[in-house]
């Protein structure tokens, strides 16, 4: 989860910023913010909320200079005060830095532990202040040797942007677990992002994605440089392209879209069943029920409406009427549904509740037969490489069987995709991070 953005050497930084991260809104809804560097300062506006809801005329005035740094956070089970959110600024021995961090870092408790019996400090649980205090204590000579001495510390999943008053260092860790890519703006300069949803919002062209294990480095009045820092053992993160990116990005060579029908065609080889239609659950689902239809031979349609005006603000119903909150959200046009046998896909089942909704909703609406299916294999294991699944106690599938899942869910029958069928939809040219299906913590 999150959303990085980078843009150098524009007149427009702060705008090309905000248009990136407005487009990777779907990364992160928690808080955003935004740094620019104007000649010898740094300025920096951040805030819980939307893009559209920190950013307004008055933000662009503050959000002056030619190189920006933005991140999207993502809400987790931790705190989610206005501390936390990035980009993380600091004063320091060499001048100012801002830093924004899309990953998890895996050994944070151990080094943030080391950094406070040394007297550090810290405001906020965000492992990405980690990065500034290694930053700022060592004791080498320029930012780039001080930045290589961080990495060393570090390990884990991190897509990094540290930006000084006139540099901007891109760093991919050497898993390359979370997707970044590199484009060249209409009117010169560079925009770096998470995804390049980012990049079609403001014309600019991808030149290509940011390696596992590189360095970029630019500085005014040079072409960018790269650096290989530690050696690359790609493993792409699968969830990316099952639910977390935008339908249209291109993430390491593949439309996440073409994926996601990829994964319903060979969900419908696997888990076939004997339907009158099949339905997604919106939006989630959709790209991979249409796979799914395709592979059954059997007509789509969009049998429950998605009201997307249910945000963050809305008053959480009381316990007695929870059954509402789906509602408010979700809604099966009854005519098509009654009586008929659905298969409904989702794109993956975490801890169940939605699926369990689901499949309730539809049988009051008259379904005959409702059969599900997830376009994913079971999340069996927590990620701690960066999305945000639930402890294995929440984890429906690393606590009951099949047959258990189906029968709290009350489906007619239960499929998920295998994890072959998963790696044959995405493709076998790369070693994918599984980790939640298979539970191989690659990274120590
Ligand atoms: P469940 O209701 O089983 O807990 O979650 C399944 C639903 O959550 C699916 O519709 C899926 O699209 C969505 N989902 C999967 N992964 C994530 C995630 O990391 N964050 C959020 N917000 N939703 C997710
Ligand atoms: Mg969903």
């Amino acid at each position: 989860m999150c959303a990085v953005v980078g843009v150098f050497d524009s007149p427009r930084a702060s705008k090309l910023a905000y248009y990136g991260l407005f487009a990777m809104q779907h990364r992160g809804q928690e808080a955003t913010g935004i740094t620019t560097s104007e000649n010898e300062k740094l300025h920096t506006i951040k805030g819980k909320g939307l893009v559209t809801e920190v950013f307004d005329e008055e933000a662009f005035n503050v959000l002056r200079g030619d190189m920006a740094v933005g991140h999207n956070r993502y809400s987790t089970a931790g705190d989610d005060s206005i501390l936390d959110a990035q980009p993380v600024f600091a004063r320091y021995s060499l001048g100012e830095i801002s830093v924004v961090h899309n990953g998890n870092l895996v050994n944070k408790n151990e080094v943030r532990q080391d950094l406070i019996d040394k007297g550090a400090i810290f405001q906020s649980f965000m492992d990405t202040e980690n990065i500034i205090h290694l930053i700022a204590k060592s004791k080498k000579e320029s930012l780039q040797d001080r930045i290589m001495e961080t990495i060393d510390r570090i390990k884990g999943a991190y897509n990094l942007l540290i930006q000084s008053r006139s540099k901007m260092f891109v760093i991919r860790d050497r898993y390359g677990v979370r997707p970044l890519s590199m484009a060249k703006l209409p009117d010169g300069g560079y925009m770096i992002a998470s995804e390049t949803c980012a990049f079609d919002l403001v014309g600019a062209e991808f030149i290509r994605d940011v390696r596992p294990g590189e360095m970029l480095i630019f500085e005014k009045g040079q072409e960018p440089t790269s650096i290989q820092f530690g050696e690359p053992d790609f493993r792409p993160c699968a969830f990316e392209y099952i639910y977390f990116a935008r339908p249209d990005s291109v993430i390491d060579g593949k439309n996440v879209y073409e994926t996601r029908l990829k994964m319903g065609e060979i969900l419908a080889k696997e888990q076939p069943c004997d339907v009158d239609l099949v339905l997604p659950v919106p939006d989630s689902g959709v790209a991979s029920a249409k796979g799914y239809a395709k592979g059954l031979g059997v007509p789509f349609e969009m049998g429950i409406v998605r009201n997307h005006y249910v945000g963050r603000t809305f008053i959480e119903p009381t316990q007695e009427i929870r059954d509402l909150k789906v509602k408010l959200k979700l809604s099966p046009i009854q005519n098509l549904i009654k009586g008929k046998r659905i298969a409904i896909v989702d794109d993956s089942l975490v801890r169940g509740t939605t699926a369990n909704q689901i499949v309730k909703m539809l049988k009051d609406a008259g379904a005959k037969e409702v059969h599900m299916r997830l376009a994913s294999p079971q999340i069996k294991h927590p990620c701690r490489y960066g999305i945000d699944t639930p402890s294995y106690e929440e984890l429906i599938s690393a606590n009951m069987s099949l047959e258990q899942i189906c029968q709290k869910v009350q489906a007619d029958s239960l499929g998920f995709l295998s994890i072959d069928g998963l790696v044959e939809s995405l493709g076998k040219d790369q070693n994918y991070s599984l980790v939640s299906f298979d539970g191989n913590y690659f990274i120590d």
